[in-house]
């Protein structure tokens, strides 16, 4: 479980970005930040994975403030997945997946044969893992980041608008995978979206984020419709 324990962050400029934020994200379920451009998702998620340092309030991740845990321990834990995937261009895809894998020290067959395994299981085929990302298209180029996030098995995964950038039949596939592998895996997955029906879509839970940094709904999707 992650929990926001009153998180405020002000950036150095002076602007509240979160204001005074609590909330619960159960495990094994994905929660959906969701909001206009500016309310304040991004930051809260970069603050789960220690990006970003709250400036008042607590996070925590089972209990224990994530100020108080190893740095490197913090990162094996928790999956991140980008906008544009972020894939190292000169790498094959293969060696993309297995970034942190090769970062712990795996055994470069091993990491490989996982790598391999990950592919298959974000649905793409394994003649892909010799390519380059510049050879792949948006859509599998995200499949490839999310496969990479999950490379060392993190109990957490934060996902900041990771399928904005693809055209929308494209998104419609993306999702339907990754409520597909959140069936198998149980991640305990914080999603960020500007887009409510996407986070309708997506979410166990969602949290609805007004300008200011303020929580103005958390709730599951059905409630959120009625209301
Ligand atoms: P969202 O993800 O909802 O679009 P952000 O968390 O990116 O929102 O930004 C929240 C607010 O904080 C915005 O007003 C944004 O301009 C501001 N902000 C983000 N990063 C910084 C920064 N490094 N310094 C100052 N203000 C920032
Ligand atoms: P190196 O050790 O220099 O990476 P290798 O001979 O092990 O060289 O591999 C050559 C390239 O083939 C590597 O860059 C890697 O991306 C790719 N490769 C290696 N193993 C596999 C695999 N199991 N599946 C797909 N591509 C692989």
């Amino acid at each position: 479980m992650i929990t926001f324990d009153g998180v405020t962050k002000r950036y150095a400029d002076g602007t509240v970005a979160v204001d005074n934020l609590s909330l619960e994200a159960a495990s094994g379920t994905i929660t959906v930040f969701v909001g206009p451009s500016g309310c304040g998702k991004t930051t809260s998620l970069r603050m789960i994975n220690r990006m970003i340092d709250a400036t008042q309030g607590r996070i925590l991740l089972d209990g224990q403030d994530v100020k108080q845990i190893e740095p490197s321990t913090l990162r094996r834990g928790i999956g991140y997945v980008i906008q544009q995937a972020g894939l190292f261009p000169h790498r094959r895809i293969v060696d993309n997946i297995a970034t942190v894998p090769y970062l712990l020290g795996w055994d470069r067959k091993k990491a490989r044969a996982r790598a391999m395994e990950l592919l298959e299981r974000v649905g793409l085929d394994a003649k892909l893992a010799r390519r380059y990302p510049f050879q792949l298209s948006g859509g599998q180029q995200q499949r490839v980041g999310v496969a990479r996030a999950l490379a060392a098995d993190p109990p957490v995964l934060l996902m900041d608008e990771p399928f904005s950038a693809v055209d929308p039949i494209v998104r419609m596939s993306l999702q339907e995978e990754l409520l597909r592998l959140q069936s198998e895996l149980h991640k305990t997955i914080v999603f960020v979206t500007h887009d409510i029906d996407e986070a309708v879509k997506l979410g166990d839970t969602v949290a609805v984020f007004r300008v200011g940094g303020h929580l103005a709904q958390f709730s599951d999707p059905a409630t959120l419709l009625s209301e």
